[in-house]
């Protein structure tokens, strides 16, 4: 694989990060991940405009123009002769002193990766996941707001921990009043007597893009879509449960805690937003 890093493509062997980037001494910067379907970017704009307002957030100047960013991507993309394929962009503060101080750090360092990924094993999106909640709360919008998608992501470790320590491979984080908030690293939504239900992301939630589109998608569909907190108990009564992420797309959950969502299978709405999502990913690239 070719990386993009300061400024140039280098092969993966000799892509190396400073120990003095603040990126890997404080986690202070900032990524996006991407979905490539069909060789064509899916939403990069969408992207890229929450890349550079989680940059201003934490008063990271990103030293390029957002342009300029997807055409290196798009370069990226074409360097490694890839059709579908994921991409991480990674803005770190870039190196400094040893000290906390970004003020110290003169050039952020810019890093695009592009591969194949694989959250989920296929059979899991026709049989669906069996998940738990997780002790590890959801920062609230006081400390680190998780719409900000920084390079902080040790409470999404923790629940990725605590999800394989329960023998599942995704949990759901609370946020400290118990409103269900998001997975490690995808939004939720629940199916209610037909209607879909998704927490507002003030709850300590990533504004998703994957999120975003299925609501579109369900709306268009007819389907009422309404945002509103819920707890552990609405999750286990159910009909319908998925999470949407850009890595993860549409995926099914059958069971929360043991407690079995809806019939245990996978449910006609999700399965119906999982066909059209397939669907508009690749047709967006046509356009
Ligand atoms: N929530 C978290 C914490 C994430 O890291 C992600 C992944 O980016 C998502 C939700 C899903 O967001 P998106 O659909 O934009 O990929």
């Amino acid at each position: 694989r070719l990386i993009y890093m300061s400024g140039k493509f280098v092969p993966q062997s000799e892509a190396k990060v400073s120990v003095f980037d603040h990126g890997f001494l404080y986690g202070d910067g900032i990524f996006e991940g991407l979905r490539v379907y069909e060789g064509n970017i899916y939403k990069s704009r969408e992207h890229l405009i929450r890349l550079y307002e989680s940059a201003k957030s934490i008063m990271l100047d990103i030293p390029m123009t957002i342009d300029e960013l997807e055409e290196v991507m798009v370069e990226t993309v074409k360097k490694n002769d890839l059709r579908n394929a994921y991409i991480r962009l990674v803005i770190s503060r870039g190196p400094g002193d040893l000290g906390l101080d970004p003020f110290t750090c003169k050039n952020p360092e810019i890093i695009i990766i592009a591969d194949q990924v694989r959250l989920f094993p296929q059979e899991l999106y026709d049989k669906g996941l069996d998940i738990v909640t997780v002790p590890t709360r959801r920062n609230t919008p006081d400390a680190l707001n998780p719409k900000i998608k920084s390079l902080n992501y040790l409470n999404n470790v923790l629940v990725k921990i605590e999800a394989r320590r329960a023998g599942v491979l995704e949990a759901l984080m609370l946020n400290h009043e118990g409103y269900v908030c998001e997975g490690s690293g995808d939004n939720i939504f629940l199916v209610k007597k037909g209607k879909l239900i998704t927490p507002p992301t003030y709850l300590g939630a990533l504004e998703g893009i994957t999120r975003e589109t299925v609501m579109e998608l369900a709306k268009a569909k007819g389907y009422e879509v309404v945002e509103t907190p819920f707890t552990r108990h609405d999750v286990y009564v159910a009909d319908e449960c998925f999470l949407t992420g850009t890595a993860a797309e549409v995926i099914p959950v059958i069971s929360v805690d043991d407690r079995i969502v809806g019939d245990g299978t996978p449910g006609p709405v999700t399965k119906e937003l999982i066909q059209s999502y397939r669907q508009v990913v690749t047709e967006d690239g046509r356009q």
